[in-house]
């Protein structure tokens, strides 16, 4: 079963991206996650900052992990609102504490 995240295109608005095609790019500080997928529409780029919460999250769904290669990009799209780590929230429903797999 492959889990979709929903995220925000800024061609296509709201779409779906399998967990499959997402990369967590982990900072070498706390806080410093960036989830980057790409839009199965029109294959533009999304970068979203994924903050401790939705890296759990995120890594709960099994999402690839990387380290920064480079330097670090200097544009990030919003961070990932309130609705979104809702939408996290309730696929992960059946796992009442993430934080134990840790
Ligand atoms: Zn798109």
């Amino acid at each position: 079963m492959s889990s979709l995240l929903t995220t925000t295109c800024t061609v296509c608005g709201s779409v779906e991206v399998p967990v499959e095609r997402a990369v967590l790019r982990v900072g070498a500080e706390a806080g410093d996650s960036v989830c980057v997928m790409r839009c199965p529409d029109c294959g533009r780029r999304i970068e979203r900052v994924a903050n401790e919460l939705m890296a759990d999250a995120l890594l709960l769904l099994g999402i690839s992990v990387s380290s920064w290669a480079g330097p670090r990009p200097t544009e990030v799209s919003a961070p990932i609102d309130g609705a979104e780590v809702e939408q996290f929230r309730q696929i992960i429903g059946h796992e009442p504490d993430p934080l134990r797999w840790l």
